[in-house]
């Protein structure tokens, strides 16, 4: 059992958990846990970029007011101070570890996206920014003595006395279950896009974190609030693959299958509007023309543009038959990013000591309602740098420091089960929350959903293997999705409802569920 303590056991191997692991060596040992191969990830498939405020007409009070207009009323401002002040540190602590950000005449260049002010996104290899990231810093994790067990799922928190002290771990390879033990134990599992029958996220992105923390008693915060991507590729027969926002930032049009460009019908930022308002508007357009498409039109840009700016974009279309810069791109929403999650303070702490979450794991609150682009490589290494800072000193200080946004605090409700329900299975699971707990839900739809994803709960046989743990935390994470959905009546960035279409004053606040929480 010796041999298994390490000061830091850090689960998941994106840019949260990497970059934490690379500042934590230097404080003690650390163990990282990861339940694919070291790169299997979001963080590698990220394009756009990171934002970070440092052209000539930016500042981070800028970066700051653009953050919260696009959060809708939910946004933490003091999180959100912290994200765009610190963010110039962090940045330069990735340059540091040699990710190669594009320059020219050795200047950063920085590009703009939808609902923020000025070109701010700092972007690798033009359009592959994550892979630069995760390529990166994991051959820095490689240098250095961090332990990275690979293939390795964790299944459980262990907690003793009200503290954390560790976590259980499947070998994924042998199925054997062995015990890690711990000081600080840092959830960077990423979020949860596998819920959805159309998602940009990797095969390993299944909410386990928020599900072993929910399990230990951990609070979970904001989980109603789920981003769906507008522009994702709908090719027949080829796997989801992101547009990024990048490209309508360039000038990129939507048009519906008719050739109407109809996003100025809708706002007056046309195709640069909030993700909510684009990919609600794509779907009014795909019903009105009866298609399960639009198109995103960057033909009438200059050629060169398109394949310098975005030549990962270009060569996989191109590698599917489809030459951008002459032909429409056929694009449609799918899930995209998880604003909720464990519920931490500014020191990426949450409610059991012992217990940190850090990148799209974490709820910090610097999203509220809805994602400004770029944000979330940033909010991975802004409070994943201060969770090493608060777990580096001698005596770190007892958890203290709350969040003062206002918040209903639940436990998930007893609901009736039914007779008769479809066969639980990844497919139909992602159907259900795709086609009831979707981009445009009801009343109707969530009370259906809440009422199967409670039975499927209640016939979950005990996890043995990979796929039954990551069924029955995805199980865990729609429940949490559903009820906070139906318990939030209105519509507010990224959750809208057709029978509660307006934002109510009187839900400004925050929904989360705990364990134990007193009914
Ligand atoms: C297609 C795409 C494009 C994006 N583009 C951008 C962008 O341009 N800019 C931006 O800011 N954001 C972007 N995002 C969002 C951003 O990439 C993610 O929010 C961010 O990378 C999350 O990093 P992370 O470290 O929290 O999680 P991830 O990178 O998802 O890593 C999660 C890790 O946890 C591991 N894991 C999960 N469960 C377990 C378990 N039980 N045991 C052990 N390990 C486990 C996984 O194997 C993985 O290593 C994009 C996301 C996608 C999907």
């Amino acid at each position: 059992m010796k041999t298994n303590y390490y000061d830091y056991i850090i689960v998941g191997s994106g840019i949260a958990g990497l970059y934490i692991a690379l500042l934590a060596i230097e404080r003690g040992s650390v163990l990282v846990l990861t339940k694919g191969s070291i790169d299997d990830c979001n963080t590698k498939y990220a394009q756009g970029g990171i934002a970070v405020a440092m052209g000539k007409d930016d500042s981070p009070e800028l970066h700051f007011k653009d953050t919260i207009a696009a959060g809708d009323g939910l946004c933490d401002a003091e999180g959100v101070r912290i994200l765009t002040e610190e963010a110039a540190d962090c940045t330069a602590d990735l340059i540091k570890f040699g990710v190669p950000f594009d320059t020219l005449d050795g200047e950063i260049t920085l590009t703009r996206e939808a609902a923020h002010s000025v070109p701010r996104i700092m972007h690798a290899g033009g359009d592959a920014t994550g892979e630069h990231i995760e390529v990166t810093l994991s051959r820095q994790v490689r240098s250095t003595p961090i332990k990275v067990l690979e293939n390795c799922l964790a299944s459980e928190i262990l907690v003793q006395k009200g503290r954390v002290v560790g976590a259980t771990a499947l070998d994924c390879n042998t199925g054997s279950v062995e015990e890690y033990s711990c000081k600080f134990l840092i959830l960077a599992t990423g979020g949860a896009g596998r819920l959805f029958k159309y998602t940009t996220n990797s095969d390993v992105v299944t909410g386990d974190g928020i599900a072993l923390a929910f399990r230990a008693g951990a609070e979970i915060s904001d989980m109603e609030f789920f981003q769906f991507h507008p522009t994702v590729l709908r090719l027949p027969g080829v796997a989801s693959f992101l547009i990024s926002e990048a490209v309508r930032g360039e000038g990129g049009i939507l048009r519906n299958v008719e050739g109407h460009r109809f996003m100025p019908d809708y706002a007056a930022e046309a195709e640069l509007a909030t993700r909510d308002v684009v990919a609600r508007s794509i779907v009014y357009e795909m019903k009105k023309t009866h298609s399960d498409r639009v198109f995103l039109d960057v033909t009438h840009l200059p050629s060169r543009l398109v394949t310098t700016r975005f030549p990962h974009i270009y060569r996989f279309c191109r590698d599917h038959g489809l030459d951008i810069t002459k032909g429409l791109i056929p694009v449609a929403p799918a899930a995209h990013y998880l604003m909720g999650g464990v519920k931490v303070n500014s020191w990426g702490e949450a409610n059991i000591p012992g217990l940190f979450a850090a990148g799209e794991t974490a709820c910090t609150g610097v999203h509220g309602a809805n994602r400004l682009a770029s944000n979330s490589l940033l909010e991975s290494v802004v409070f994943s740098k201060r969770v090493v800072q608060r777990t580096g000193v001698a005596s770190p200080p007892r958890h203290s420091e709350e969040r003062s946004d206002e918040a209903i605090s639940c436990s998930l409700p007893g609901r009736e089960v039914l007779p008769k329900v479809p066969p639980l299975n990844l497919p139909n699971l992602q159907s259900l929350m795709w086609d009831k707990v979707g981009i445009i839900r009801s009343g109707k739809s969530l009370k259906e959903a809440a009422s199967i994803l409670a039975t499927w709960e209640s016939l979950l046989p005990q996890s043995g293997d990979r796929p039954s743990y990551e069924i029955s935390n995805l199980v865990l994470c729609a429940r949490l999705v559903t009820e906070a959905a139906l318990l939030r009546e209105e519509s507010r960035g990224a959750h809208f409802r057709t029978d509660f279409p307006r934002t109510l004053r009187k839900w400004q606040r925050h929904i989360s569920f705990r364990k134990d929480a007193i009914k």
